[in-house]
């Protein structure tokens, strides 16, 4: 059976999809007769740097191309022979299989001396150049330096910096990008039409995403999911190729997670694995998730996910993102690459998974505020107290407190001064809340925070003037902020039981 890649390759310049940019200067070129003599196509793999070069060879050399025209006949005899892979003057080489230098020069340089036996324009393909030996690059340099003028070098490579500077100045540049969602899914839309195949736009989605930009791949995938032969293809059905989890599932879950939301998250993570679901894709599918949220919030750009997402998504990641403070996101990829680790030994795989949603959810409702909802609490008759470490560290220490206010009065006082701050400082919120109360020493107020870059951003002087001005308006008195680091370093295990417990609708016994 034909790869839909061959069945599909374009065979005219407005077939191929999405390199605009590389497109609109070689159509120039072809059209007013400034070809060059060497061209370099670097970018990743499957995006169309060989295609771009058949067509480019097929446009110089169609012997009906039209006046001002860029576009080949394809019904002119050298269009028909170069479609059919059997162009005499146009030689494709995979310098993958052909590294030696003889080879080289046998095929390219003695034989590009040679005029064309009866095209205009002699061209030379190679696929995978940074293959090439040294004595090879060598070799085909002296050739790029002194182009006989009917020979046309169009070289190929996916690792750009494996050339010699010396080849990548003799040519003319262009570099291919991955292939964005948008003309990616237009492109498999058309293929399955020309099929005449129902495609459920889940199926497109989950290819798109398996393919990471690049078109051969998702051709590659769609073929494979054709090849069930049905005439309308549901997400159930191509579920076997397209191993990878929903994303707006595992997005959920990251929304009940941040939410503070361990019930809704475990629900929602249990019925994806009775599905069918591995944990570890499901693992994967979180990470891959989770980064690209800590990445948008970073360059407050989607931009590099357009080729993975759709428009909706991109939007319910940048929503997402806004919301969730940096410190929060880069924990959560901390827990998930750890509890991915550890479900490769737990005896019960989606453990780790749980243990995760537990551990998120203490992180972001704080060891000093209750967890779960009033509601749930009721239900499960639950009640929560501040971990013991918190109370414990009310003692009073070497320096005495020349405060009038006492550090009992501060951690009454602390969930409605973190409400009270968070109506101005939203992003402050998740750190206040990671936060116990150390100790009064002098005119300071000692914090714990499980991690360094908890600190920094405590002690940022703008957080700091925050927080003293919020203790100011409660105790008319200035309270200033230090910060130390505690041994903890994820939420104390009593949290992870009873948010778990929460999570499973039960209660923590003794
Ligand atoms: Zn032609």
């Amino acid at each position: 059976m034909t790869t839909l890649y061959r069945k599909y390759r374009p065979a005219k310049w407005s077939d191929v999809c999405d390199q605009d940019h590389v497109q609109k200067t070689l159509q120039n070129e072809i059209v007013l007769s400034t070809i060059a003599h060497a061209y370099l196509f670097s970018g990743p793999r499957g995006v169309g740097k060989t295609t771009s070069a058949r067509l480019l060879a097929k446009a110089i050399n169609c012997t009906d191309r039209k006046k001002n025209s860029a576009e080949p006949c394809n019904a002119c005899t050298s269009c028909i022979e170069l479609n059919a892979g059997r162009h005499i003057d146009v030689m494709e080489i995979d310098a993958a299989s052909q590294t030696g230098v003889d080879n080289v020069r046998e095929n390219i340089i003695e034989n590009a001396q040679f005029k064309p036996t009866k095209s205009a324009y002699k061209v030379f393909i190679i696929d995978e150049v940074h293959m090439l030996s040294n004595h090879a690059f060598n070799a085909l340099l002296k050739t790029l330096e002194e182009p006989p003028a009917h020979a046309i070098f169009i070289l190929a490579t996916t690792e750009l910096h494996k050339l010699p500077a010396t080849v990548i100045s003799r040519c003319q540049r262009f570099h291919f990008k991955k292939i964005s969602y948008e003309p990616m899914l237009n492109r498999l839309r058309k293929i399955a039409q020309e099929e005449k195949i129902s495609v459920e736009q889940k199926v497109f989605d989950g290819v798109i995403a398996k393919s990471d930009g690049c078109l051969r791949d998702a051709e590659s995938l769609l073929g494979q999911i054709f090849s069930l032969n049905l005439k309308n293809i549901t997400a159930r059905d191509a579920e076997l190729m397209l191993p990878s989890v929903n994303h707006e599932i595992v997005l959920n879950f990251i929304k009940h997670l941040t939410n503070g939301e361990p019930r809704e998250a475990v629900n929602l993570l249990h019925a994806e694995i009775h599905n069918g679901q591995s944990p570890d894709q499901f693992a994967l599918t979180l990470l891959e998730l989770l980064r690209a949220l800590l990445i948008i919030k970073m360059s407050n750009s989607t931009d590099l996910y357009r080729s993975d997402y759709s428009d909706h998504m991109l939007g319910e990641l940048q929503n997402l993102a806004k919301n969730i403070a940096q410190t929060t996101l880069i924990t959560m990829i901390e827990l998930a690459l750890k509890r991915r680790l550890d479900a490769k030994t737990s005896p019960l795989p989606q453990l780790p998974l749980e243990l995760l949603a537990a551990e998120v959810v203490a992180l972001v409702t704080g060891p000093t505020m209750p967890i779960g909802s009033p509601e749930i609490e009721k239900k499960t008759s639950i009640i929560v107290t501040p971990p013991k470490e918190t109370i414990k560290s009310i003692v009073p220490t070497t320096k005495p407190s020349v405060l009038a206010t006492t550090i009992e009065q501060i951690h009454s006082k602390w969930a409605s001064l973190i409400e009270k701050i968070s109506e101005t400082n939203h992003s402050l919120t998740f750190i206040l809340k990671m936060c116990t109360l150390k100790r009064l020493e002098h005119n300071l107020l000692v914090l714990g925070v499980p991690y360094s870059f908890h600190k920094e951003k405590v002690e940022e002087l703008k957080t700091k003037r925050v927080i003293e001005q919020a203790l100011h308006g409660f105790f008319q008195e200035q309270v200033l902020i230090s910060c130390e680091i505690e041994e903890a370093v994820t939420a104390p295990p009593t949290a992870d039981l009873t948010s778990l417990a929460l999570a499973f609708g039960g209660e923590v016994v003794d």
